[in-house]
C-alpha cells in the first residue's frame, strides 16, 4: 500500500482517540538538534465530529488482534487495514515537522501480533526519533500487556504516555475488551507514576537530570458503552488523581462504529452532553476542591443534564446558601456557582480594599446570572426569587447548544491556555 494511503487510514483510524492534548512540556532546541517542544504547545485541529488532533496523529497500526466490542478497529470488524514501518513514521513526523505541518507526534496503535511486538515498533519510532535530533513533543499510547521493560524504556524517549482504562469497571472491561486485563492497566500506571516522581525528585538536585515523561501520563475513559454511572465513573477518575498522579483523565463518548447487540443503541445527542458534563465534574474536583461524593450520591448517581454539576450541587445544598461575598472564605467561594478561580482570587484581592457590591463583582467577572441566586452583597439578595430549589432550578437550567458544547470540549483539550492562563480560562466560571 502507498504511504499516503497508510496514512489516510491511519490517521482516520486514530480519531477516536480524545488523549491528544499537548503538555506544556518544555525542551529546547540543541546545537544540531530538530525543532524543540515548548510550552505554546502543540498546533491542535479540529475534526469534523469535535475531536482534537494534531496534526499528525496517526497509529502505528490498525492490524488488531484483540476484539474489543467498542471499537472501529476491533479483529472483527471489516475495515481496510494498514500498517507503518518504525521508518515510515520517522520519516512521515520529521518531514512533516520540517515543513512546520506539525509541532509533535501522538502516536498509538492497534494491537498487531501481540502487545511485546506492537510495543517494540512504537518504541523503535521514538527511540530512532530522539537520535535524529527530534525535539518535538511526543504523546505515546503504551500497550497494556507489553513488557515492562519495554513500556519503562519508551517513557525515556516521549513527553506523555497514556494507557487507557477504556471502561469504568473491571466487570465492563471484560465483557467489552475481554482480552484486556485490568492489571496490565493499572501496574504500568503505577510504574509509570514512580519513575515520574523519581525523575522529579532527581530534577531538584540536578537540574540536568534524564527527563522521564515530563509530560507525566493521562488515560482515557469511553463513557455510554457500559452501564456505570457518572458517580462510578468520577469516583474512579478521583482515584486516578490521587493515586496515580494522572495528569488528566480524558472522557469519551462512545459513538457507535457498527451494529452490536452487546452495546447500547445509540441514537440520539446525549452521550456528548453527558461526556461535557463529566468534564465540568471533573473540573471541579481538580480545581475546586469537591470530592466525587459530594458531587454525586447513590440517590443523585448521575449529573443534571441540563444544569452544570456546581449549580447541581448548589441546589442540592442550599442550606449552606446565601453566602455573603464579603465575609466567606475562598475555599467557600468556589462553592458558588458563577464564581470561578479567578473571580474568587480576584474578591478575596478587593475585599482588602472595602465590601463589595453587585456592581464589582459584575466588574470582577462573576456570572452574575448563575451567582446571584446564592450570594448576598452587604447583607442584600439580589435573586428576586424565594430560595428554593424548584425555583432556582427554573431559573438555572440551561442546555447549551451543541456546538457550545463542542468549543467546550475543544477547550479542555488546551494545556498550553491551562497552563498560562489558568484554569477559569478554559472552562470558564463554573
Ligand atoms: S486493542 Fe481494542 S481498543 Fe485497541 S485497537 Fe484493538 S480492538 Fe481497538
Amino acid at each position: 500500500m502507498e504511504l499516503q494511503e497508510k496514512l489516510r487510514v491511519l490517521s482516520d483510524a486514530a480519531k477516536y482517540d480524545v488523549s491528544c492534548s499537548s503538555s506544556g512540556s518544555n525542551r529546547k532546541n540543541t546545537p544540531g538538534g530538530l525543532g524543540n517542544a515548548s510550552e505554546s504547545g502543540i498546533c491542535h485541529s479540529w475534526t469534523e465530529d469535535g475531536r482534537c488532533v494534531s496534526l499528525l496523529k496517526i497509529l502505528f497500526s490498525n492490524e488488531c488482534v484483540y476484539d474489543c466490542l467498542y471499537c472501529t478497529n476491533k479483529r472483527s470488524n471489516a475495515t481496510q487495514r494498514a500498517t507503518f514501518t518504525p521508518e515510515e513514521v520517522v520519516e512521515l513526523t520529521l518531514n512533516f515537522y520540517k515543513r512546520n505541518y506539525i509541532e509533535g507526534l501522538f502516536l498509538s496503535s492497534g494491537v498487531v501480533k501481540n502487545p511485546d511486538f506492537t510495543m517494540e515498533q512504537l518504541l523503535k519510532v521514538v527511540k530512532d526519533l530522539r537520535t535524529r535530533k527530534f525535539n518535538g513533543y511526543i504523546h505515546l499510547k503504551g500497550i497494556p500487556g507489553a513488557d515492562a521493560k519495554l513500556i519503562h524504556a519508551a517513557g525515556n524517549y516521549v513527553d506523555r504516555m497514556s494507557i487507557n482504562i477504556e471502561l469504568p469497571s473491571e466487570k465492563s472491561l471484560m465483557t467489552l475488551a475481554p482480552q484486556k486485563k485490568k492489571e496490565n492497566i493499572l501496574l504500568p500506571m503505577a510504574a509509570m507514576k514512580e519513575e515520574i516522581q523519581q525523575y522529579q525528585a532527581d530534577k531538584k538536585i540536578h537540574r540536568s537530570a534524564p527527563a522521564y515523561l515530563p509530560g507525566g501520563q493521562t488515560t482515557q475513559m469511553i463513557v455510554g458503552a457500559s452501564p456505570e454511572s457518572d458517580l462510578n465513573i468520577l469516583k474512579l477518575s478521583e482515584g486516578l488523581y490521587n493515586q496515580l498522579s494522572m495528569k488528566r483523565v480524558y472522557y469519551s463518548a462512545y459513538i457507535p462504529t457498527n451494529e452490536n447487540s452487546r452495546l447500547p443503541s445509540i441514537q440520539t445527542k446525549p452521550p456528548l452532553l453527558r461526556e461535557h458534563r463529566l468534564y465540568q465534574g471533573d473540573w471541579l474536583l481538580r480545581f475546586y476542591g469537591f470530592s466525587a461524593k459530594e458531587l454525586l450520591n447513590p440517590k443523585n448517581p448521575n449529573f443534571d443534564l441540563d444544569l452544570d454539576p456546581k449549580c447541581f450541587w448548589a441546589i442540592e445544598n442550599l442550606e449552606r446558601f446565601p453566602m455573603e461575598i464579603n465575609r466567606v472564605s475562598y475555599e467557600e467561594l468556589l462553592r458558588i456557582p458563577g464564581v470561578g478561580i479567578r473571580s474568587a482570587g480576584k474578591i478575596i484581592k478587593a475585599r482588602r480594599m472595602g465590601s463589595l457590591n453587585y456592581q464589582d463583582l459584575k466588574k470582577i467577572g462573576v456570572v452574575l446570572k448563575r451567582a446571584k441566586y446564592f450570594i448576598t452583597c452587604k447583607g442584600k439578595y439580589f435573586g428576586g426569587i424565594s430560595i428554593y430549589p424548584e425555583n432556582i432550578r427554573r431559573q438555572l437550567v440551561q442546555k447549551p447548544k451543541e456546538d457550545q458544547i463542542q468549543l467546550s470540549i475543544f477547550d479542555l483539550y488546551s494545556e498550553s491556555i491551562l497552563r498560562k492562563e489558568g484554569p477559569g480560562k478554559v472552562m470558564g466560571e463554573l
